[in-house]
């Protein structure tokens, strides 16, 4: 085996991020140790390791050295502990570090014979490695590399260094700002950017970092500050209104567009996508960060076309090239406040006092999770704690001992699919029971249900794991008694809240505040008879004609990612049929 840098002359690849191979078997680990170095030797330090302790100290002494860590391979099959064991300490020594379970070629079982994609043959013996993902043990999986360039290998490796260089920094910010520490003016933009919801990451010019990214910017640092901006456009010193001009505010004034949409979660991105590429003028107007609340999952397993699942940051940076590549204009405004309908279409107020006019708008501002606030439930996000859209989970949680924390029917409906695979399933309300807010046909399938208890007066006061979740401090909210148990999953459902309290009275809304459209209006199918518009509506129109919705700020929506991009394309075709019927196109 060749030796890693810990061999090589003093202070070269110091800051190197790792990437550590973890295998018991000489030959394997060769091979995987030969299979890295031959690709990503002269960007990442390699480090191979037979024993998985070895490994644990190796990834302790990094991180005590501010070193960074990008990705933890491990074998999954080793003789003192499994390989997904070990990634879940791994987790918990260096939490951002990819972990990739590497299994033998040709399946766990039949480490001889070759099938492109192993697992899928042999279902007993991938079983381990689906639950691993499902909780969140992992990070993927691969099979052992096979040839000289075994490129689907190097693919996945590649796409799993992208991510977590996405994930290293803060957010997909909109703007780099590089400038002195001690600036006055950097301070300034930073507080402009920050008081407008505009994610930008700042480089003090005189860090490594800082010179790097003036550099790449095509600039020596004698005049700064220098925003980078997303669009990849330079500006040095600008005055205040330069920087409003860039993130579209003067764009907003400027002119009429097709198109406005609120909202660039997968919804608002679909549908920029589409109404871009069909040649719209289109503008994307965006409160805080692209990517919605896709934009905030670790892992998104059930997106078409994306086996091993994708990081809902890769989704909205891949989605966000996109609809700028068709040409829309693309704007962190601000939180868009006020909607107006004015003649020839409507005028979209921002926050920081920009407007915008447009011709036709879709309403695709999502929904807030209601989160739950305990200790050491936030980091453990992804890793036994789902928030919401994790049915498609539960076969992987099969044996399992499961708990949902929500009272409603999404919590009902989850727990009864749950309990088709999990060993016990626990449904945590705090109210005094469950026929409060669940539907009855629901308390009876729950009631027949052998392996679904319910515990009432109920509250999580912690959670606790180590890389994963493991265990539930339980609080009885009348007696005040406390409990501990075991757990290896907590599916949260206790509420969305959808972003629509910005919308005029025009706007129906259902009794939780969700945007109701199409055949869901009231009087919707016979206009004549009073109904909210003169015409039959659009599927996704609103009760505002023109105003239109897509996602899940939607009345009647399927909270998923695929549906609200769905939903984004159908919105899109509706709206330009709406245009060239009832309004001008540019
Ligand atoms: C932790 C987590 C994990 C998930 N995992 C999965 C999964 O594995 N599979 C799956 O299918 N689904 C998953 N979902 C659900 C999925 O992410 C959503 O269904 C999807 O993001 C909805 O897209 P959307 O565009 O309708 O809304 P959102 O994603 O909510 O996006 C709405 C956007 O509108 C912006 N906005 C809000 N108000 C304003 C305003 N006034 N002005 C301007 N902008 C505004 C918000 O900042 C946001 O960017 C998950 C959700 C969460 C929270």
């Amino acid at each position: 085996m060749r030796p890693d840098r810990r061999h090589r002359p003093e202070g070269e690849g110091a800051t190197l991020p790792v990437l550590m191979v973890v295998g018991d078997d000489p030959g394997s680990l060769e091979a995987l140790d030969g299979a890295l170095r031959r690709r990503y030797d002269r960007d990442y330090l390699i480090i191979s390791e037979a024993a998985p302790g070895i490994a644990a100290d190796r990834l302790r002494e990094l991180r005590a050295a501010d070193c960074p860590v990008a990705m933890v391979m491990a074998a999954s099959m080793m003789r003192t502990v499994p390989g997904a064991e070990f990634l879940v300490q791994a987790r918990a020594i260096e939490p951002g570090a990819k972990r990739v379970l590497v299994v033998p070629r040709g399946g766990p079982a039949a480490p001889s014979t070759y099938v492109p994609v192993p697992l899928l043959r042999d279902r007993q013996a991938a079983t381990p490695v689906l639950r691993a993902i499902a909780l969140g043990m992992i990070d993927a999986y691969l099979p052992a590399p096979g040839s000289e360039r075994d490129e689907r290998f190097h693919r996945t490796v590649s796409e799993l260094l992208e991510e977590w260089a996405h994930d290293a920094a803060p957010a997909l910010p909109a703007v780099r700002i590089i400038a002195p520490r001690q600036s006055a003016r950097g301070h300034e933009l930073r507080d402009i950017l920050t008081r407008n919801d505009i994610p930008y990451v700042f480089y003090a010019a005189e860090s490594a970092e800082g010179q790097r990214w003036l550099r790449q910017a095509g600039q020596d640092g004698s005049a700064l500050p220098v925003l980078v901006m997303y669009t990849g456009e330079v500006l040095v010193d600008p005055p205040n209104q330069q920087v409003a001009a860039a993130f579209g505010v003067a764009d907003l004034a400027a002119g009429t567009v097709d198109m406005a949409i609120v909202g660039a979660g997968p919804a608002g991105l679909s549908a920029a996508v589409y109404a871009a590429s069909e040649g719209l003028a289109t503008l994307l107007l965006e409160r805080e960060a692209f990517g919605g609340q896709a934009g905030s999952s670790s892992l998104i397993r059930n997106y078409l076309g994306f086996p091993r699942g994708i990081s809902g940051a890769s989704l909205a940076t891949k989605a966000f090239e996109q609809a700028w590549s068709f040409g829309a204009i693309l704007s962190v405004s601000g939180p868009v406040t006020g909607l107006q309908p004015v003649t020839g279409g409507f005028i979209l107020r921002m926050a920081h006092g920009g407007q915008s006019h447009a011709r036709s708008v879709l309403i695709a501002t999502g929904v807030s999770y209601r989160r739950l606030e305990a200790p050491g439930l936030d980091s453990l996000l992804g890793a036994g704690v789902f928030y919401g859209a994790t049915a498609s989970e539960a076969k992987a949680l099969a044996g399992e001992q499961v708990f949902v924390a929500g009272g409603a029917n999404s919590a009902g409906q989850a727990a009864v699919n749950l309990a088709r695979y999990a060993r016990q399933v626990t449904i945590l309300v705090r109210g005094d029971s469950l026929a409060d807010r669940m539907s009855q046909y629901l308390i009876d399938e729950i009631g027949a249900t052998v392996n679904i208890g319910v515990r009432t007066s109920t509250r999580i006061a912690a959670a606790e794991g180590t890389g994963k979740l493991e265990a539930l401090t339980l609080m009885n909210t009348k007696t005040g008694i406390a409990q501990t148990v075991p757990a290896s999953a907590l599916v949260v459902l206790i509420g969305a809240v959808p972003r629509t309290d910005w919308l005029p009275s025009q706007i129906c809304r259902d009794e939780h505040g969700f945007v109701v459209t199409g055949e869901d209006l009231p009087g919707a199918s016979s206009p004549a008879a009073g109904a909210m518009l003169p015409r039959r509506p659009f599927p996704l129109e609103t009760s505002l004609p023109g105003v239109f919705a897509a996602g899940d700020v939607r009345h009647g929506s399927v909270k998923r990612c695929a549906s609200a991009v769905g939903e984004g394309s159908v919105a899109c075709t509706q709206m330009t049929q709406y245009l060239q019927e009832h309004a001008r196109v540019s």
